[in-house]
């Protein structure tokens, strides 16, 4: 199973992600996962992306693309991959359809969510993640068990510095009228599906997913 995960920041992608590769046993390719990763190890990678990244921007494609590429072509990527925040660009999605058609490999879908803009200022703003493990939290919806603590590890949670106030009207403003065109795009090649993730528990929308790939 391939397939794409599409939608607006805080339309809850990795929280998804973290249940669906469970199911599905494959793993999640999250380009703004390895990314920060890069940052915070200091690489090259990292130090290109960096500026991108905490202004709200897009990292430029050919970056992108090149991650990816090396990326799906893991062992544990064989029986397919879910992809998390790429493509985010019509290039990107071309590059891709490009790497599978060279590869052999075959889109499944792409789940679309939709999700009312204030539910996506909440979940922006009230998110924390574990620095050590990487668990999602929200401090409106998803609270830890103790205030800034990671329930899974113990560790510390802290907020991305891209989901404060500022940065999260450009990231929304950039997902409008960079990534928002692959919704025709999908559409047309028959691979779009479209859940609305506004309402409804982790659970019930995960669930509304595994129905849709059936
Ligand atoms: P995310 O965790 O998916 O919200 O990504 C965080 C940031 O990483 C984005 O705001 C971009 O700066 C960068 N990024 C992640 N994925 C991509 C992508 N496919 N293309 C360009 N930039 C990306």
């Amino acid at each position: 199973m391939i397939f794409i995960l599409l939608g607006p920041p805080g339309a809850g992608k990795g929280t998804y992600s973290e249940k669906l590769i469970k199911f599905y046993k494959i793993p999640q390719i999250s380009t703004g996962d390895i990314l920060r990763a890069a940052v915070k190890q200091g690489t090259e990678l990292g130090k290109q992306a960096k500026d991108y990244m905490d202004k709200g921007l897009l990292v430029p494609d050919e970056i992108i693309v090149g991650i990816i590429e090396d990326r799906i072509k893991e062992p544990d990527c064989k029986n397919g991959f879910l992809l998390d925040g790429f493509p985010r660009t019509v290039a990107q999605a071309d590059a891709l359809e490009f790497i599978f058609n060279k590869n052999n490999l075959k889109l499944n879908a792409v789940i679309d969510f939709t999700v009312r803009e204030d539910i996506l200022y909440k979940r922006l703003t009230g998110r924390r993640l574990c620095k050590n493990c990487g668990a999602n939290y929200n401090i409106f919806t998803l609270p830890p068990k103790k205030e800034g603590v990671c329930d899974r590890c113990g560790s510390e949670l802290y907020q991305r510095d891209d989901d404060k106030e500022e940065v999260i009207a450009k990231r929304l403003s950039v997902y409008k009228s960079q990534t928002e065109p692959l919704i025709d795009y999908y559409k047309k090649r028959g691979l779009l599906k479209s859940i609305d993730a506004s309402e409804g528990t982790i659970d019930e929308i995960v669930q509304k997913i595994i129905d849709i790939l059936k």
